[in-house]
């Protein structure tokens, strides 16, 4: 397996193009996300299928709630991550790596979540796209054996690999962190325009979904959900947005999200989107409503689902197209 996305440069260090940090990595070192390597002046990637974890998920888990809701998906975890959130919730696998984990090929991947009834294959838990070599490969061979080709991401890539990879994506849940450059720039080590940037560009391609988790103090202004709203709208009043509740954990001491806050905040954004959900509150509903007449659509009780008001695609009482994959 070649590594992609890199060039050479006559001092023997090497220019990683695959996202917008664009490390440029002396022999022997790793660029910031950990996991590719200047190996005599080529790009090695050592973590070509070390996957850091594989389970069968609820879909409603990644979070996605508007593709193939109340089916189990086959999730495999990667380890790295392009991204130095202080506040990860799963800064584990994100900000460490290890070599010896256990090895999956991607016809292995695939067959597996084809032997486990599993509509498709979840890249997830840790920071995907930095695999790149890796998901290109096992997303191939999912979509000849018919499985569906799901990301969950911060949405970091640069164009070129992104146009790529999204010939063979299904549908994603990528972070909006935040709606402040400065935010993006300072806590995490990331740009803003280039997610933005991913952002308009998969939702031509794919079923998005888009996740903010609310850390108080830091993003949780209702001009800010506001800000994040207006341009999600922009680009597709019924993408689904998601509202998580954030935990003290890794370096952020700052207290948890309040359920009150994410419920102000999921008003606001609902002024301008059609979809707005709550997420780690508890077991509190997270239904999908009409947005035309209001009808309940999809209850959601924890991960037990029942289609109530979908027919043939459409609200069963004021007929608004309502076109969710997976739904009869
Ligand atoms: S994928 Fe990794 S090595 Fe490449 S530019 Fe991004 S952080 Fe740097």
């Amino acid at each position: 397996m070649n590594a992609r996305y890199y060039e050479k440069r006559d001092d023997q260090k090497i220019q990683c193009l695959l996202c917008p940090n664009e490390c440029i990595i002396a022999p022997g070192k790793k660029g910031i996300c950990g996991v590719r390597r200047n190996s005599g002046g080529t790009m090695e990637i050592p973590f070509y299928g070390r996957l850091s974890g594989l389970a069968l998920d609820p879909v409603e888990k990644k979070p996605l709630y508007h593709y193939y809701p109340g089916k189990m998906i086959l999730s495999a975890g990667f380890w790295g991550c392009s991204f130095r959130c202080p506040f990860c919730q799963n800064y584990h696998i994100s900000q460490q790596t290890r070599e010896e984990s256990d090895y999956m090929s991607p016809e292995q991947l695939v067959d597996l979540a084809v032997k486990r009834n599993s509509f498709g294959i979840a890249y997830t838990y840790s920071e995907p796209l930095i695999h790149i070599e890796y998901l290109l490969d096992t997303a191939k061979k999912a979509r000849q054996r018919g499985i569906k080709n799901v990301l969950v991401s911060n949405g970091y890539i640069n164009p070129e690999p992104a146009e790529e990879f999204l010939e063979y994506l299904d549908a994603a849940n990528i972070d909006l962190k935040s709606f402040n450059p400065d935010f993006y720039k300072k806590e995490i080590g990331g740009n803003l325009d280039e997610v933005k940037r991913f952002l308009t560009r998969a939702v031509r391609k794919i079923a998005l979904e888009v996740t903010t988790l609310v850390i108080p103090t830091k993003n949780d202004s209702l001009a800010e959900i506001g800000e994040i709203a207006r341009f999600l709208a922009s680009l597709d009043p019924d993408i689904p947005y998601h509202l998580s509740c954030y935990y003290p954990t890794y370096h952020y001491t700052i207290p948890a999200t309040s359920v009150s806050s994410i419920s102000r905040l999921a008003e606001e954004a609902k002024k301008r989107l059609n979809y707005v959900y709550q997420g780690n509150v508890g077991l509190k509903e997270t239904n999908t409503f009409c947005p035309s007449c209001g009808n309940l659509l999809i209850r959601r009780v924890g991960y037990t689902i029942s289609m109530c008001g979908i027919k043939e695609g459409h609200c069963s009482k004021c007929s608004k197209k309502v076109p969710i994959p997976g739904v009869e």
